[in-house]
């Protein structure tokens, strides 16, 4: 193996830990994006559920406020008839009389109805306040230790960069160089090994011609499919 080729073997190792990590740490937004969405829609349940509730409340005392009326109207007819004179009007006052008392107990049925119904609405709006409450400080944990991983990947891939850029000052300018190419390239490997007569990346037989050409260590070789750079222990 060329000198360089063994230093930037060491270098290849800690290309392959960054890369890693980026990919790594390039999933967490998406991931910290899905936690918030979640928070949204459980808080939209919160919420549709209290506009349902008003929504009920304001019919249940229409209602009310109905039936309120009506039977003031009762009340008034009710006094009214001992002050009629004639059969038919009397007659006629206590068809009224019936006719609302009727209606004023449907309205009582309908006002009976909405109090179950208010009642239901509150109950599951009391269950959702409380899932609402564990499901925010749960994600919230969940968004902050995905944050601290992130910062932990920043921290290690810092540590490995300085690394790699201090180390990769003893290989040949030239070769550092092209080497830096193909790793930005090819996202984190661009050192293989030959073994078997195949690439360990692309596992493209390599001709022997070529790989006389890495044993006699003169010059850097590439795959001649995937343009790596190639080396033989
Ligand atoms: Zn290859």
């Amino acid at each position: 193996m060329m000198p360089d080729m063994k230093i930037l073997k060491e270098i290849q190792e800690w290309d392959k830990q960054i890369y890693t990590l980026e990919e790594e740490k390039n999933t967490i937004p998406e991931q910290i994006e899905a936690i918030n969405c979640f928070i949204v829609e459980q808080k939209n349940v919160l919420t549709n559920l209290q506009d349902e509730l008003k929504k009920l409340q304001l019919k249940q005392k229409g209602k009310e406020v109905e039936l309120a009326g009506k039977e003031e109207n009762v009340r008034k007819y009710d006094a009214q008839l001992s002050q009629v004179k004639t059969n038919k009007e009397y007659k006629s006052l206590q068809d009224e009389i019936a006719s609302l008392k009727a209606d004023n107990s449907l309205l009582e049925e309908q006002i009976i109805q909405f109090m179950d119904d208010v009642q239901a609405v509150q109950k599951k709006l009391e269950e959702q306040k409380k899932k609402f409450q564990t499901t925010e400080i749960e994600q919230h944990q969940k968004v902050k230790t995905f944050e601290e991983k992130a910062k932990a990947i920043e921290g290690q891939s810092e540590v490995l960069t300085k690394q790699r850029n201090e180390k990769i000052k003893q290989v040949d300018p030239e070769i550092a160089s092209v080497y830096d190419r193909i790793v930005v390239k090819k996202r984190g490997v661009a050192l293989v090994e030959v073994t078997g007569e195949v690439c360990n990346e692309c596992q493209m037989t390599i001709r022997p011609q070529i790989i006389n050409e890495i044993k006699m260590k003169e010059k850097v070789v590439f795959c001649e499919n995937c343009s790596r750079i190639l080396y033989c222990e």
